[in-house]
């Protein structure tokens, strides 16, 4: 029925220091995850953001590059569209037939001192032989109507000029890019073509001078996708196609300039390009930087902070250890201590002899329990037991034979007693005590008349009593505390004062103390 704790012991067991240290514990560690993750989020995000100003950093050179290169390009050709247009205007208005041969190649031999970026200037007549040139010697039978531009103008009235591929110069051996114009005659009839021609070495050489790995690229294409000039340079790569590329395919017809991640289709390099079209010529440029070289020096450094890091780390993740260890083995020593202290406490409680509890704990409990019983309305049974002659048995049979009965009825008290919060202890010598609470007169008596039947099934042979074995007396008293002012006190006296009255009477029995009795029944 009362199956509460005892406020004595069970509410001490989980005492608030190993709590603590427990709580520091998971603290500690809680604390420990909490930096350590920190540390990897702010290196994450640092990383992250390295990786995305690496790029950006990439974008605006190859942007820069794209610009510089395109404006290079478009200069060295409007040069050239611009001689060969006042060139163009001359020979037409003064007629074929009267070309100055010596003073044309003069004029052309000095337009060919001014533009550095110039291989040649050719002046065709209409059947392809060569009329004037830059050069001193024009060779005899040279003849350029098997031309691409030469075919060209002859086909297509356009006065524009046109860039051609690159083609291999009969003259000099060189790489080449064509700049022609047609020339027409006064009726329109094709009159002939006048050529400009830029050395491809020229591109190279201004490329090759940006300070870019080698595995960056920088190409001058026409509009069609066909490679003028690349630097990394290889003569295979003239006159490739870029027209199945990312960057011709998919941006080049849909905005003039952009930025492309893509594989380069020359080499399989994975590079950011930028690209742009040149803005009066069907040309077009791109700068690419590879994404290894953008990378490298980013990975470089993550390799180096992830290093930092893990070290970092591991010297926080050893001190956490320590730290935890030592709160440990303090937890584990705090539970040393508790449990000893315990072991005391209840070894401060327990008769030494008999097993039971001794007088200092029913003092332990006494009060607390009928505070209890006040507040839950229930009687408290006090039952105080004394054995009969005792001390004629340990004349008779000798003291260690007396310790042996005070055992055995020990014992014969505690299988008596039922509910667990009933207690049996020794008060002293051959006396005892039973707090029984939630218990009645008539449970009380019940309680008493089970331990004196079972003492008597002992048959403990006592010659000096009249009986002719062993017994005890009992006085029982019973308090309603929710009834009235009641003292552990006062019990303990009107049980001692039944007893002594069981005594009276003639031993082996018990008596109820009247003053209590009165309550309960
Ligand atoms: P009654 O109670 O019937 O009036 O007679 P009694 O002989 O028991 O009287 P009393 O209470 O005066 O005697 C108590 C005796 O119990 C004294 C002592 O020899 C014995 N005794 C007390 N403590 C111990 C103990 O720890 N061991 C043993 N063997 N005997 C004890
Ligand atoms: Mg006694
Ligand atoms: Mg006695």
């Amino acid at each position: 029925m009362n199956t509460a704790k005892k406020p004595d012991e069970e509410g001490q067991l989980t005492p608030g220091g190993e709590g603590r240290a427990a709580a520091l514990f998971r603290l500690v560690l809680s604390f420990m995850a909490v930096v350590m993750l920190t540390f990897v989020v702010v290196e994450g995000w640092r990383t992250w953001r390295d990786y995305r100003q690496a790029f950006s950093n990439a974008q605006n050179m190859v942007t820069n590059l794209a610009r510089a290169t395109s404006q290079h390009a478009e200069d060295a050709i409007r040069q050239v569209d611009a001689i060969t247009a006042a060139l163009a205007e001359r020979l037409e208005g003064d007629g074929f037939a009267r070309i100055d041969r010596q003073r044309l190649h003069a004029l052309l031999s000095q337009q060919m001192a001014i533009m550095p970026q110039l291989h040649g200037l050719f002046v065709y007549g209409p059947d392809g032989r060569w009329i004037v040139t830059d050069r001193s010697a024009t060779p005899a039978n040279a003849n350029n109507a098997d031309r691409e531009y030469f075919i060209y103008h002859r086909t297509h009235t356009d006065r524009r000029v046109h860039i051609g591929a690159v083609v291999r110069s009969r003259a000099t051996g060189d790489l080449i890019i064509p700049i022609s114009r047609r020339l027409d005659n006064p009726d329109g009839s094709f009159a002939g073509v006048l050529l400009g021609t830029i050395k491809v070495d020229w591109f190279v050489r201004y490329y090759g001078d940006f300070k870019i790995d080698e595995l960056g690229a920088l190409v001058l294409a026409k509009r069609d996708g066909t490679i003028l000039v690349r630097r990394p340079f290889v003569d295979q790569v003239v006159g490739r196609s870029l027209a199945d590329s990312e960057v011709f395919r998919n941006h080049l017809p849909y905005a003039d300039e952009g930025l492309v991640e893509t594989i380069a289709v020359v080499d399989g390099t994975a590079r950011l390009y930028a690209y742009r079209a040149l803005s009066s010529y069907p040309l077009v440029v791109e700068a690419g930087l590879s994404r290894e070289s953008i990378i490298a020096p980013w990975r470089r450094d993550v390799l180096k902070s992830v290093a930092v890091l893990l070290l970092l780390l591991a010297g926080l993740a050893a001190f956490g250890w320590i730290v935890l260890r030592q709160l440990r083995e303090r937890i584990a020593i705090e539970r040393a201590l508790h449990q000893a202290h315990q072991t005391l406490k209840s070894l401060a409680l327990t008769d030494s002899l008999t097993g039971l509890g001794n007088r200092r704990r029913l003092d332990a409990v006494f009060e607390a329990e009928l505070k209890r019983a006040r507040r839950q309305g229930y009687p408290v049974a006090l039952v105080m037991l004394d054995l009969d002659y005792f001390k004629r048995y340990n004349d008779r049979y000798g003291h260690p034979a007396g310790d042996q009965c005070l055992k055995r009825f020990a014992e014969v008290l505690q299988t008596a007693l039922k509910r667990p919060a009933d207690l049996a202890v020794r008060y002293g010598g051959e006396e005892f005590t039973l707090l029984l609470p939630a218990t009645d007169v008539p449970g009380a008596e019940l309680v008493v008349d089970e331990i004196m039947q079972a003492l008597r099934r002992q048959a403990i042979v006592h010659d000096g009593s009249p009986v002719g074995w062993v017994s005890a007396s009992a006085g029982i008293a019973v308090a309603e505390p929710a009834q009235g002012e009641c003292s552990a006190e006062r019990l303990m006296a009107a049980a001692d004062a039944a007893l002594y009255e069981a005594k009276r009477r003639g031993r082996d029995g018990y008596t109820v103390a009247a003053a209590f009795s009165a309550d309960t029944q």
